[in-house]
């Protein structure tokens, strides 16, 4: 059984104007995250939504002397890019698709996303969003050292930092034994 994990694709980390962007290369991919998310949710397969979530001016997370504020609490930086919140509004009283709240850059820290997983026999996981060198990077790092199978879709992720994205690409594969395609 395999799931989606759709990792911070929002307004805050897409838009031009969001605030940590991934620009141009991040709303490049808005047909391919947006399609394939379509395609998993009608398939039957599990869909989760994992999206950063912060509190202004937390004096305890780490991010906050390391990045400007962003994907704040209650904020529209936290909306879905594009088509891709159409896709979550259109389907997400479905049984397979779910959204998770997440504060680290992995998915898996601090969540129930691995019991999400487990219960549902889920053994292979697949990545979409930004950045590829970090939230998905932590991801897929966690993803295998719990012994999940990685697929990564190299159209359906992308980074500020086009050096860090082809690095991570390679890293999946070589070090983490996934599949990009
Ligand atoms: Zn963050």
């Amino acid at each position: 059984m395999k799931a989606l994990i759709n990792i911070d694709y929002t307004y805050d980390f897409v838009a031009d104007a969001g605030a940590l962007t991934c620009g141009k290369p991040g709303q490049a991919i808005e047909g391919k995250i947006s399609w394939l998310t379509k395609e998993f949710i009608e398939n039957g397969d599990y869909v989760v939504f994992a999206i950063d979530v912060h509190d202004q001016g937390d004096e305890f997370h780490p991010e906050t002397r390391l990045f400007p504020p962003h994907n704040l609490r209650g904020t529209a930086g936290r909306d879905l890019f594009g088509k891709l919140q159409e896709v979550y509004d259109q389907n997400k009283h479905r049984e397979n698709v779910t959204y998770i709240d997440k504060t680290r850059y992995s998915a898996f820290a601090g969540t129930d996303l691995a019991i999400k997983l487990r219960e549902r026999g889920i053994t292979e996981v697949h990545l979409v969003g930004v950045c590829t060198d970090i939230c998905v990077l932590h991801t897929a790092v966690d993803a295998y050292n719990k012994g999940f199978k990685i697929v990564v879709y190299k159209d359906a992720v992308a980074s500020f930092n086009q050096a860090g994205h082809e690095w991570a690409l390679g890293h999946f594969e070589q070090t983490l034994g996934a599949m990009v395609k």
